[in-house]
């Protein structure tokens, strides 16, 4: 409609008069001009025409019988179909017409008779033309109304999608932030979730000076022994069945965090009585005392654990993780399964250590490591048969070190395993040396450590050093009994390929471990080196003191000498245990009896003075 303009636009008209006269002159005026028109005679026609086919304008004669022209227009205009159609109101000048009332039942305009032909057409034409105006705004309202609804919808859909987005992206957010804070194999908490959680803990205690918390810090002890036979994946089983086993171990509040590989924390922040922490303690160890069922395999495993008590004293998580890492360490010396609660002295301690392991690590390079050598004496003639290499470290502000200081660290720190080619290839060099201001043959005993035993690249290292000393006199290693056993087959291996080279193997500190000679039978061992306890004991040395255990020294030395392996007996002190020990036939002797370990210069002169005969 609103594209078209009045000129082509010709609308219908109803025109409704009870005079026909007025109906025909009106009519036909219209029809001229182009108008539909369609004419009744009275007000009841009228409604029914408007309903059945709405005309675009009503022409109504105001007086009529029946009813009057206000009163069809009421009900055209309550009508719904009718209701909008404009009524131009007919009415002969002599009639009294009420105009308001004409307006008031809902008239737009009026034309009084005798009617004058320019002034209708002016007038329908007006209304006409308002009614198109009319319906164009409406259309426009209506295009108008549906494109407002259209953009409302968009944003509607729009609005939804961002929501849904904002939805997805919280959540994305969420899974990473607890990726960040749990441990994925577990799902417990981990390290980062422990340090945020335990800072915020020490910034609260510092306002509640009563308050205390425990924190516990779990290792397996032989971890890595199942992960290296079982292999990774069962590794990980069990570390989740460990996982789970502990969190039966917690009360409500108790937090289990995984701090890594074999790690496990456990952190009561609400600490009512010290010995709870303790009590926590002997649940976990109870319960690592039956073993973990890992794809149908039984695994028995231990663990250590190292316990803070702690405050608001504390000013930084990793103070509080360092010294339960501290308290663990400590555990596991003192004979792993077991706890240990932290203590002051355990950090200095503990920073000792480590002072002594930064230092060690440059005491090659700085030529700080020496050897001292203890002869060992053929108790039958009296005369040295060889030295023992034993180390030393002289360190610039410590002075002389003993190895009981500073092996096990070695060990530990795999620095042995240089430290150890080091005292190889020292030995034999010296070897070679004193061989020439003796006549008889010397041989050379090494102490080997748990880890050289087991390196790898042992057998061909001693090749290495054998070749390029060339050297002459025998060389004995000297291995302890807790070595063998670890693993019998392995080590029998590897004596095999060390006696191939015709290398002498000892049984160090014999009677200390298993005190079993069985398998003695299975290993290629020469000698065996009976524990100095066994000779001399503790006490302080008495001239007549004779060994200090004279059953067991006998019945060792009987047995390895049905088995074909001569003894050698350590820390002879006095005369009198000398004299028994050769009763017994033991065939060789160590001890300060003789001489006390000493340094090449002293060795060079003792050689040298012609003293090798001893007793
Ligand atoms: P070990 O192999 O059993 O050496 C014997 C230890 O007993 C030596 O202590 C020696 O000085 C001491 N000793 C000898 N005779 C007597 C005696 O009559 N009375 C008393 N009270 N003690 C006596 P040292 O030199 O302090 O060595 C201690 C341990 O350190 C050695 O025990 C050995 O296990 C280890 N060690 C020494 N040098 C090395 C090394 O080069 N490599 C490795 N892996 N361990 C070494
Ligand atoms: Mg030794
Ligand atoms: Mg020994």
């Amino acid at each position: 409609m609103a594209e078209h303009s009045l000129g082509e636009f010709k609308g219908n008209i109803l025109i409704v008069d009870d005079k026909a006269d007025n109906l025909r002159i009106l009519s036909s005026l219209l029809s001229d001009k182009g108008y539909k028109v369609r004419a009744v005679l009275n007000g009841a026609s009228a409604l029914r025409a408007a309903q059945s086919t709405p005309p675009d304008v009503i022409l109504l004669d105001v007086l009529m019988p029946e009813m009057d022209g206000y009163q069809v227009c009421q009900r055209l205009k309550q009508d719904e179909v009718t209701g909008d159609i404009p009524v131009i109101f007919l009415s002969a000048l002599d009639e009294s017409m009420d105009k308001v009332k004409a307006f008031e039942a809902g008239g737009l305009d009026y034309i009084t008779k005798p009617f004058q032909g320019e002034e209708v057409l002016v007038r329908v034409e007006t209304q006409l033309r308002l009614r198109l105006a009319q319906r164009e705004i409406q259309t426009l309202n209506q295009s108008l109304e549906e494109r407002v609804r259209e953009r409302t919808r968009q944003l509607e859909a729009t609005n939804q999608h961002l929501q849904q987005e904002i939805s997805e992206r919280s959540k994305a957010e969420q899974q990473l932030r607890h990726m960040v804070m749990h441990d994925s194999l577990t799902s417990l908490n981990n390290r980062e979730h422990f340090m945020r959680y335990m800072q915020e803990l020490l910034t609260q205690l510092q306002d509640q000076p009563d308050r205390q918390f425990a924190l516990l810090f779990l290792d397996c002890d032989g971890f890595k022994v199942v992960n290296d036979s079982l292999g990774h994946l069962v590794g990980d089983q069990l570390l989740i069945a460990i996982a789970r086993k502990l969190e039966q171990c917690l009360d409500p509040g108790q937090m289990l965090i995984r701090l890594g590989g074999d790690e496990f924390l456990i952190l009561v922040s609400e600490l009512s009585f010290p010995q709870n922490a303790t009590i926590i303690a002997d649940r976990v160890l109870e319960a690592y005392v039956a073993p973990f069922y890992v794809e149908q395999q039984e695994i028995f495993i231990n663990v250590s654990i190292g316990i803070v008590i702690g405050n608001g004293v504390y000013q930084k998580p990793e103070h509080v993780l360092r010294d339960a890492d501290i308290a663990m360490y400590k555990a596991k010396a003192l004979g792993k399964g077991a706890y240990q609660i932290f203590s002051p002295e355990m950090y200095e301690q503990a920073l000792e250590r480590m002072k002594i392991e930064n230092s060690l690590r440059r005491a090659i390079e700085r030529d700080e490591l020496l050897l001292y050598y203890q002869p060992i004496v053929s108790l039958a003639s009296g005369i040295i048969s060889g030295f023992e290499a034993l180390i030393r470290w002289q360190h610039p502000e410590w002075g002389l070190v003993n190895p009981q200081d500073f092996i096990g660290i070695a060990e530990e720190t795999g620095l042995i395993i240089p430290i150890g080619k080091w005292v190889l290839q020292t030995a034999c060099t010296q070897m070679n040396r004193w061989e020439q201001f003796v006549r008889h043959p010397l041989f050379i005993s090494v102490n080997l450590s748990m880890k050289q035993l087991y390196h790898p690249l042992l057998v061909e290292d001693v090749d290495a050093i054998l070749q390029s000393t060339k050297v002459r006199c025998d060389l004995t290693l000297e291995l302890t009994e807790s070595m063998m056993m670890r693993d019998v087959e392995a080590v029998k291996l590897i004596l095999t390929q060390l006696k191939a080279r015709s290398i002498h193997l000892s049984i160090d500190d014999f009677g200390q471990g298993y005190s079993s000679l069985s398998y003695l039978h299975d290993l290629p061992v020469d000698a065996i080196k009976i524990d100095r306890a066994f000779v001399s004991g503790n006490h302080s040395p008495n001239p007549d003191a004779d060994l200090s255990r004279p059953e067991i020294v006998r019945t060792i030395i009987d047995l390895a000498h049905n088995l074909g392996v001569k003894v050698v007996a350590e820390g002879i002190e006095t005369q009198a245990q000398l004299d028994r020990l050769k009763q017994l036939d033991c065939e060789w002797g160590q001890g300060y009896f003789f001489s006390k370990p000493m340094n090449c210069v002293d060795v060079d002169n003792f050689l040298l003075t012609g003293l090798q005969h001893l007793s």
